[in-house]
């Protein structure tokens, strides 16, 4: 809490003067914070005309200014829509048609010159931050009632086309209350923040629990060794996707010392692998705090807070007040409170995802234990039927992940005729893993998955890579694994 600069006996309400976000450049309070995202809401809506029903979207950098444009938005009453600022101009191009914005503000407004025509204000982010920081500030918000949509945010793509999620002011805030008390946020935390901000596990989850808490955040423009090793010691949480913890325990330079006052780390937006928990565990003494959940849905299971009760390769049972189920499929069906308003533009689809009685349908294929703690193991699209058998991706890759040759695996269906599908597996070696050739590798992961396994969930192929294709949120691009290896066995 040293970065934080106040002290345990901080009363909650009086939090103006309380750092929020903690930058490279300095400190902000809240008092400061709000009067700038006030700044940003003047020019919005009396030189630029948005309001409520509006849609903004925001292809920026993370930044402070750039997050002080999300909470303008939402004090006109606006909808935000948060884009990766590293998409081409043909995937931008998609989102702005889709969604129809009146504004776009971009990190790079040569590149999005072309949408002049259709959108009425185009603006580079720098810009917007000079002109809005003489405006002096609107500190009131538009009211809005739970029901209203604060953001569109896209699915991240990993099975097909994005699709624009209407998420509400009363989804947020619900999901945001559940995760403060699962997670025990109180007024002293400094959450180490590396997350993206145009994804909601960066802009929603993770930074509502600090602002609801009234605690403060590291912000961090991304997630690098260096960066975390800096700053890690000063924080008292981190959330991540496995990416960035998989890459810390491949650092000798990061210890207990790193984590000493650390009270918990949150991992979520794919599965994080056992082995990788297990390791995490030895080297820091802390359990990883693994949780689930989807644009769609926002946080819907986690481990417990309790760190005997945190259990590996699960995702936890549901949030107090949530619940889940599983259709006949073995499909996770989710019902809750932050549940999302239906796919922007799509309502036929937006129906095919819920059930008669109400529930939605995740497309998550899980098993729940007696104790109702949740057991992703993986999408339905990415099951695996071979020999008219189903092949649990995960049950493999974990066997795989376990072995000292490993740096991670992807287990993918083939198309076989013979069996209709085949398992296919690919893997990054490590360090211990690169003294093998890759056809002595191969075989090691194929006799460890006999040991274990039956014999139509072994790989009938080991590929080794480099690298796994992964999207910036750290969920291995399953589909293109699929395009790789289309033509082996047809
Ligand atoms: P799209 O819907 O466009 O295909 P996406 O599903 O990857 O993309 P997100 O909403 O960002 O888009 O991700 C939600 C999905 O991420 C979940 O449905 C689940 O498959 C996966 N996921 C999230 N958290 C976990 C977790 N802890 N363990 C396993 N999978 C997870
Ligand atoms: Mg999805």
């Amino acid at each position: 809490a040293a970065a934080a600069g106040f002290s345990e006996t901080t009363p909650k309400a009086d939090f103006a003067k309380k750092p929020v976000l903690i930058t490279e450049n300095g400190t902000l309070s809240y008092q400061q914070f709000n009067e700038r995202i006030g700044q940003y809401a003047t020019v919005l809506s009396n030189e630029l005309g948005l309001a409520k029903g509006d849609r903004l979207i925001a292809r920026t950098s993370k930044s402070v200014d750039s997050l002080a444009l999300y909470f303008a938005t939402l004090r006109v009453g606006a909808m935000y829509i948060p884009l990766n600022p590293g998409y081409t101009k043909r995937e931008t191009t998609h989102f702005v048609n889709d969604s129809k914005p009146k504004i776009l503000v971009s990190c790079n407004v040569e590149a999005d010159k072309p949408f002049q025509d259709a959108v009425k204000h185009v603006i580079c982010e720098n810009a917007l931050a000079k002109s809005s920081s003489k405006a002096s500030p609107i500190l009131e918000n538009e009211s809005v009632t739970g029901a209203d949509i604060a953001s569109v945010c896209y699915t991240s793509g990993t099975t097909g086309l994005p699709k624009g999620a209407m998420i509400t002011h009363g989804g947020i805030n619900a999901n945001a209350e559940s995760c403060v008390e699962a997670w025990h946020f109180h007024a002293n935390d400094v959450q180490y923040h590396v997350l993206p901000s145009y994804h909601i596990h960066g802009l929603f989850i993770s930074l509502n629990c600090s602002l609801l808490s009234r605690s403060s955040l590291i912000w961090q423009p991304k997630f690098t060794v260096d960066n975390a090793l800096k700053w890690l010691p000063q924080a008292t949480s981190m959330m991540g996707v496995p990416t960035y913890f998989h890459r810390l325990i491949h650092d000798d330079r990061f210890s207990q010392d790193t984590v000493k006052n650390m009270r918990v780390f949150v991992s979520g937006s794919a599965p994080l692998s056992p082995a990788v928990w297990e390791d995490f565990k030895k080297r820091t003494g802390i359990p990883i705090l693994e949780r689930y959940g989807m644009t769609e849905t926002l946080v819907s299971t986690t481990n417990p807070y309790e760190a005997s009760k945190r259990l590996a390769g699960s995702v936890g049972p549901p949030l107090p007040g949530y619940q889940v189920r599983l259709n006949k499929d073995e499909v996770l069906e989710y019902k809750g409170p932050s549940i999302f308003k239906g796919y922007w533009n799509l309502p036929e689809k937006t129906k095919q995802d819920f059930t008669d009685d109400g529930w939605f349908i995740t497309g998550d294929v899980a098993r729940i234990d007696k104790s109702g703690y949740v057991y992703i193991m993986g999408r339905g699209k990415d099951m695996i039927i071979s020999g008219g058998l189903n092949v649990y991706p995960k049950e493999v890759e974990d066997i795989m992940d376990n072995l000292e040759i490993v740096k991670e695996s992807a287990v993918v269906a083939a198309p076989h005729s013979d069996f209709g599908e085949a398992v296919v597996a690919v893997a990054v070696k490590s360090k211990a893993g690169e003294k093998l050739s890759d056809e002595e590798f191969g075989k090691q992961l194929i006799a460890a998955v006999k040991k274990e396994l039956a014999n139509y969930k072994v790989p009938k192929k080991v590929f080794v890579l480099d690298e796994m294709p992964r999207n910036a949120m750290g969920k291995i691009q399953k589909k293109q694994l699929r395009e790789d290896y289309k033509n082996l066995f047809v």
